[in-house]
């Protein structure tokens, strides 16, 4: 289809080579349809015109028609100076205009005596209103229809003024955002047909959402306040719609292409370990994800699960009872690690919980090399080992099993759409799949990125648990805090103390751990400290969290690699250092490496006197509760679900230009439910009667990479 939105967007008047050259590099815009779903930042309300007596300082961006009766000049230092316009409306009330910069512009540009409306934010300066830095319109100019022939219209009817974000690159050139405006407002009168619509009117009709057309004209320029709501929800929708119809369409597929292992028998292996080895009652919700995995894996459908459950609610045993179903089926089990420590305590864990029973268990990381490693691949191939724990080398690597039946992936971060796929070519029937998360993801979040999963959630703590006491203290009190720590130890207990480590500055971050583990060797010279960062090696790594494992030493510092793993139910004590620089989720992993034992646990985060606002926030929320979906909630509002990590490789759309996940929790809900009813009334995608959509649902797969990666 050639459609006029693919047209180059150098052909649009008002675009030459340069210009076309600033908008590709700087926006990325190439075609009429990219700038099109330019969508402005902000609007301004036009359609009201102020007199200056109503006018006062805390009022928002608003417009004055009026004329200048003199300029003033002063001089502020040798080479700057500030020139003041004194304005009026005609009514004999004056106000001043002032510039800082481009006063010699404003000068030379603006006529005494003529009529312009001044635009800006008022303030109240020496007992008389200021504007600085206005926006000024020739008035004759605002009050005609832009590049139409129509008379002279009312300024009341032209309604909101659109707000582009342009670069400091572009403004440099003059195009800023009043350019980028006369471009839209041309591209839309070359747009004279109306633009096809993408949905279908069963839906459009039901929601009550706006045309296509509409839309994407009221999005620009809209009338009011209520058509640009109309006109950004209508798009929204849209985006949200057909990222779901695209996630849903892809699991459909896979559940039609593959039949899953049938496991019905729950033998020996599960039986067994729950009646010898399980060394406490499981947890109400332990129980029921079980019975959820359970159900799954003997559906004959493959099973595709999320298991979200705060730190500590215990994942890792359902992880391990499902992997029992499997081998009582005689079939192989296999679970993943983000990082090698981690894998490494799984093995642990695992083998404990084990012990007594006749299970062929292997670890296979980067390090497991030569006989060592040809052996575990052999009992792979053979199917002698049982349950393998490994990195996420063992789906890229030449690992071949026998009868690979179920995966458990620990923390989904990095393990989005695209890296599950791969699990599925391992064999003729892919394995029945759970991927647990400790960081609890918003529902809506959670749609989006592991729309095709089905989920289940661990909402309880074992029994016993105490809350852990988060607090923060300024670094100036660190000597109090120091006491404190003391006194833990002494009453028993083990401290970590954590430094920050980001990446880009990770030289300086070491120097900072280094340095601040000697002062720590010299304030607690009684204790014994181990030290762990990422840049050791594996090994010296081991040895040092061994040492604190074992109670040999009784304060840990370290970086975030104990973020995810370290099971030390004696250590009660949780400093983070510098807390400002970490993110809410990371901070709510770090704290719940403590409060696993039977003690008062505490949570101290230390940071300077001065924060800004977000980090405050983050602080209040971490204070307030130990709750890790609220946490989630509050840091996907914070950040956007842009930043949050692993989003980026999920193989999910990500780029979505107006609608926000975070914030549109509600739409995420309607557009999930109308796309899932439709992929279960035309599971194919080949009924007529959604034509529209899954021919809309094709071409956006051929322009958006993302959405390709998981065909
Ligand atoms: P997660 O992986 O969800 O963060 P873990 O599986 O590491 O949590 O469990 C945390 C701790 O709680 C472990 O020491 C585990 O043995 C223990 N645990 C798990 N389930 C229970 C239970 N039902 N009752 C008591 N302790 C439990
Ligand atoms: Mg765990």
């Amino acid at each position: 289809m050639t459609d006029i939105l693919q047209q180059d967007i150098q052909y649009l008047p008002g675009v030459g080579p340069s210009r076309k050259k600033m908008l590709n590099e700087e926006l990325g815009i190439s075609c009429y349809g990219d700038l099109l779903q330019y969508y402005p930042y902000k609007h301004v309300d036009r359609s009201r015109l102020y007199s200056i007596s109503e006018l006062t300082g805390d009022m928002p961006f608003v417009q004055v028609k009026g004329h200048i009766l003199s300029f003033e000049t002063f001089k502020m230092s040798a080479r700057k100076e500030r020139v003041v316009a004194h304005f009026t409306d005609g009514s004999g009330k004056v106000m001043d205009l002032t510039w800082f910069n481009g006063g010699k512009y404003a000068k030379q540009n603006y006529t005494i005596g003529k009529e312009y409306i001044v635009f800006g934010r008022p303030n109240v300066y020496n007992g008389r209103i200021n504007v600085t830095h206005p926006d000024m319109d020739a008035a004759e100019k605002l009050d005609c229809v832009p590049h139409s022939d129509q008379p002279v219209r009312e300024l009341s009817t032209m309604g909101m003024q659109p707000y582009y974000n342009t670069s400091e690159k572009m403004k440099k050139s003059g195009l800023n955002s009043r350019s980028v405006e006369r471009l839209t407002k041309t591209l839309l009168d070359v747009l004279k047909t109306p633009l096809p619509e993408t949905l279908p009117p069963f839906i459009t009709e039901k929601l009550h959402l706006m045309s296509r057309d509409d839309a994407l004209r009221k999005i620009h320029y809209p009338q009011n306040a209520r058509e640009l709501e109309q006109a950004r929800v209508r798009l929204k929708f849209e985006e949200l719609f057909y990222v779901q119809l695209n996630i849903l369409r892809y699991a459909s597929d896979q559940r039609r292409k593959y039949r899953g292992y049938v496991f019905s028998k729950v033998g020996d292996y599960f039986n067994g370990f729950y009646r010898d080895n399980l060394p406490f009652e499981l947890t109400n919700a332990q129980k029921r994800v079980i019975r959820e995995i359970r159900k799954d894996m003997g559906s004959g459908r493959q099973m595709n699960r999320l298991l979200q459950g705060d730190v500590g609610s215990g994942k890792t045993l359902v992880a391990l009872m499902s992997m029992l179903i499997a081998l009582d089926n005689g079939y192989q089990a296999c679970i993943m690690a983000p990082t090698e420590i981690l894998a490494e305590q799984h093995l642990q864990t695992i083998m404990d919980f084990l012990r007594g029973m006749d299970i062929r268990v292997a670890l296979l990381t980067g390090i497991v090399k030569g006989k060592k490693r040809q052996e575990i691949l052999d009992g792979l191939l053979d199917g002698t080992v049982q349950i393998l724990i490994g990195t996420h080398a063992v789906i890229e690597d030449t690992v071949q099993f026998a009868r690979l039946g179920m995966v458990v992936v620990d923390e989904q971060h990095r393990f989005g759409v695209a890296q599950r796929a791969k699990l599925w070519n391992k064999s003729t029937n892919p394995p029945h799949v759970l991927v647990m998360t400790a960081t609890p993801i918003p529902r809506t979040l959670a749609m989006t990125l592991y729309g095709d999963l089905d989920v289940s959630v661990i909402d309880e703590l074992p029994p016993g648990r105490k809350p852990i006491v988060t607090q923060h203290v300024f670094d100036r009190s660190l000597p109090s805090l120091y006491d404190s720590i003391r006194n833990q130890i002494h009453q028993g207990r083990q401290v970590y103390i954590v430094f920050p480590l980001i990446e880009e500055s990770e030289k300086i971050d070491l120097k900072n751990l280094e340095d601040g583990f000697q002062v720590l060797t010299q304030v607690f010279p009684e204790f014994r400290l181990s030290k762990v960062h990422g840049k050791m090696k594996p090994a010296d790594k081991e040895a040092e969290m061994q040492k604190f494992v074992s109670g040999e030493t009784q304060i840990l510092v370290a970086t975030t690699v104990i973020e995810v793993g370290v099971n030390v139910p004696n250590a009660s004590v949780m400093v983070i250092l510098e807390a400002q620089r970490f993110g809410l989720s990371q901070l709510h992993q770090l704290r719940g490496r403590v409060g696993r034992g039977a003690d008062q646990s505490y949570c101290i985060l230390v940071t300077g006197f001065q924060l800004a606002t977000e980090t405050r926030k983050r602080i209040d929320i971490m204070c307030e509760t130990n709750d890790g979906f609220r946490i989630a909630e509050a840091d996907l509002k914070l950040r956007g679900p842009g930043d949050l990590e692993g989003t980026q490789q999920s193989g999910m759309a990500f780029d979505l230009k107006i609608a926000d996940i975070a914030r549109d929790g509600q739409l995420v809900q309607m557009a999930r439910d109308e796309a899932s009813a439709i992929i279960e009334d035309d599971p194919t995608c080949t009924s007529e009667r959604y034509a529209v959509l899954w021919r809309r649902l094709k071409e956006l797969r051929k322009t958006n990479i993302n959405w390709g990666a998981i065909s």
